[in-house]
């Protein structure tokens, strides 16, 4: 029998995958609730970014500085730690900060987990979806949160409201949406995250990027949703930006470039990278394979990639073709997302496979 992507992701453990581990999961399953993944401490140069190592990957060959994306380096410390309630999620992170100076430093370390404004840094599959709700799973949403508190998403899709909610992140507190393409199950969520901010009071303003054409996009959809929603006078500004391909923008100290890749959804699509001050990631967005996606998962910690169908498919990524271009990616880990019902049915043995809850370290 085929083995399900939760029994893939408890696979992939790796040395850590013993017999609790198997066994939280289990319950997980049972229980319809996530698993909170926690990177080992890194191993090795991830920064040696240098030409040879570049030609090398261009040419499909392995250079001196290359590394194996996709290995298990960073899983090798998986620990179960739950879906936890918020309370007790925010105060397991308390826990570890309470652990001053060295200590803490350490044992954060021990974590995997990285700094940002003092706090430590996590990324979460909020929703690993694809548009349909295969799998019984969310549409795109990706968080970044500092001490549990989400700064930045990645992708808010029609669901990602409600999935958010389930995962205990106010939306309220988030800074940032970098939106990769505009097809509902990315974007769609946008107009009830800012709904739900002027019924909440909020006050932080909300700055969306995404594809030109974010704009109208947006307003056509509040007013399809909500007729008159996008005139409203709120307590806070939504500032919506636009990608321009290859160019970094600096919002704060979160750096965002788009590249653009081949997905149609009425407006260019783009693969995306965050450049944090406490790690990097990469976003593929939907896609059809692109050298684009090299260069936005180049060096990052952590590339979530489409992995949309076991065989090629216009428009989306599949299984094959990134097995053929696996070698030449230089991302620290490279995580699956995105998964049509075929690919959830699909020997995945060899990768790792994102979730609803899923938590990694950048
Ligand atoms: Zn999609
Ligand atoms: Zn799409």
């Amino acid at each position: 029998m085929r083995p399900t992507a939760e029994q893939v992701l408890v696979q992939h453990a790796g040395t850590g995958a013993d017999a609790e581990v198997r066994a939280a999961a289990a319950r997980a399953r049972a229980g319809g609730a996530g698993l909170r993944v926690e990177a080992g401490a890194r191993t090795g140069s991830v920064r040696n970014r240098g030409p040879a190592r570049r030609q090398g990957r261009r040419a499909g060959k392995g250079g001196a500085g290359r590394k194996r994306a996709g290995g298990c380096r960073g899983w090798a410390g998986v620990q179960r730690l739950g879906r936890r309630p918020g309370a007790e999620r925010r105060a397991s992170v308390r826990a570890v900060r309470g652990c001053r100076g060295a200590a803490g430093l350490l044992l954060g370390r021990s974590l995997g987990l990285a700094v940002w404004d003092g706090g430590w840094v996590d990324v979460t599959v909020v929703g690993s979806g694809d548009a349909f709700g295969s799998g019984g799973r969310f549409q795109t949403c990706i968080a970044v949160a500092v001490d549990e508190v989400p700064r930045v998403l990645v992708d808010c899709g029609a669901t990602s409201l409600t999935a958010l909610r389930g995962q205990q992140f106010d939306p309220n507190e988030i800074e940032t949406i970098v939106i990769t393409h505009l097809h509902g199950d990315h974007f769609g969520g946008l107009p009830f995250l800012i709904l739900d901010g002027q019924f909440r009071r909020r006050t932080r303003d909300l700055t969306v990027v995404g594809p030109p054409g974010t704009r109208d996009r947006l307003t056509a959809a509040m007013e399809t949703l909500y007729p008159g929603s996008s005139q409203v006078q709120r307590r806070f500004e939504v500032h919506v930006l636009e990608h321009a391909d290859g160019q970094s923008r600096e919002l704060g100290e979160l750096r965002v470039t788009p590249y653009e890749v081949r997905h149609a959804s009425g407006a260019p699509a783009y693969a995306v990278q965050l450049q944090t001050p406490a790690g990097s990631l990469a976003y593929s967005g939907d896609t059809e394979w692109t050298e684009a996606l090299l260069d936005a998962a180049d060096d990052v910690d952590l590339f979530l990639c489409e992995g949309y169908s076991p065989t090629p498919i216009r428009w989306h990524l599949d299984l094959e073709t990134l097995t053929q271009h696996r070698d030449r990616f230089t991302c620290r880990d490279l995580v699956l997302t995105h998964l049509s019902p075929t690919a959830l049915a699909a020997n995945l043995t060899d990768w790792k496979i994102a979730y609803d809850g899923l938590r990694l370290p950048l």
